[in-house]
């Protein structure tokens, strides 16, 4: 199933993993994933290289949770670093074991160089990738977009430009980079419309759940935190039970405001962990949930 096509009847709810390195981390996430099944996510994903983690590993984890869970996975494939012959394979293998969506992603240098540029591979952007992809698959296909901006872009009108050159090409839907204030997600929405992308767009939401860790993400990817939030989490910076029930309560407010205002699906960072997304989900307003996505602009303006 294509989620493009679930996403022409329903908003989705989905989740997001990565493939931990230790057998216990692996026990530890399919105990999550079956936890988190409870809430029949539409699909699930499973990241790729992300923060050092090992590329192979993803096409394991992606095809045993599709085995053993019967969930809808999509596969995250970033081009960063690799080689056409290197990302075509993993593709193959992708399609030869039934996976059938993928999010096109350019990927992010390792953690000690502080640009892309440097590091070799036969494809600089997600934009490249979604066009080999296209030329040679057919997968479902998505890719990221930005409510504050990449923090490699120099203005958010160019991101966008870049957002819209992806869904041009061929992504059919859009998930965004996590964010904490909503008025930058409805922001961007509304430029990403009026700059003619009319294609589904899911929040990427992230329940905090540790003062530093947060700290270090948005450090990364140029979220910002909203002052008041940000007061919070410094005061109980050395009380993870706290941080992770205050994580609860925002994003609970982000994603009951999101679902008023017509979003056309959640998708959660999970991290690997189930208590704060069964808190969120039980907390939300269960009429919420079934409320109308928007309809998709038909036409660019
Ligand atoms: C939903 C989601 C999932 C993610 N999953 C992963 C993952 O699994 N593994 C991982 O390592 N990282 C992941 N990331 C992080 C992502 O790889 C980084 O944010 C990365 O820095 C940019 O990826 P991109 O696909 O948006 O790149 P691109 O679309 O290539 O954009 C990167 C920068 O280049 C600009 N740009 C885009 N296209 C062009 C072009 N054609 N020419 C010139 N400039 C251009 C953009 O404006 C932006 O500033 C994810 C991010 C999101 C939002």
């Amino acid at each position: 199933m294509k989620i493009r096509e679930i996403l022409k009847n329903r908003r989705t709810l989905s989740f997001e993993f990565f493939p931990p390195k230790t057998e216990k981390g692996i026990k530890s996430v399919f105990e999550t994933i079956e936890t988190l099944k409870t809430f029949r996510p539409d699909f699930v994903s499973v990241t790729h290289g992300a923060g050092g983690t090992t590329r192979a590993l993803t096409v394991e984890i992606a095809l045993r949770i599709k085995r053993e869970n019967g969930l809808l996975v999509m596969a995250h494939m970033t081009c960063i670093g690799q080689s056409k012959e290197e990302i075509h394979s993993v593709l193959l293998r992708l399609e030869d074991s039934g996976i059938e969506n993928v999010i096109a992603l350019r990927g992010d240098p390792p953690r000690e160089q502080t640009s892309s540029a440097p590091v070799k591979g036969d494809f600089a952007h997600a934009t490249d990738l979604i066009e080999h992809i296209k030329s040679n698959f057919e997968f479902g296909l998505a890719a990221a977009c930005y409510p504050e901006g990449h923090p490699e872009s120099t203005d958010l009108a160019s991101d966008i430009e870049y957002a819209k050159r992806k869904v041009d090409l061929g992504a059919e839907f859009l998930i965004t980079q996590l964010f904490f204030d909503n008025s930058d997600f409805y922001r961007f929405l509304d430029s990403a419309r009026k700059a003619g992308i009319n294609v589904p767009i899911l929040a990427g939401i992230l329940p905090i759940l540790s003062t530093s860790q947060i700290r270090r993400f948005t450090a990364l990817c140029g979220a910002t935190i909203p002052e008041n939030l940000d007061k919070r989490l410094d005061r109980f910076a050395d009380d993870n039970d706290a941080v992770r029930e205050i994580g609860v309560e925002h994003a609970t407010t982000q994603v009951d405001d999101l679902l008023a205002s017509g979003v056309q699906g959640v998708h959660f960072y999970a991290l690997n962990k189930g208590y704060s997304i069964s808190k969120i989900i039980d907390n939300i307003n269960r009429s919420s949930w079934s409320t109308q996505a928007s309809p998709l602009p038909t036409h660019s303006s």
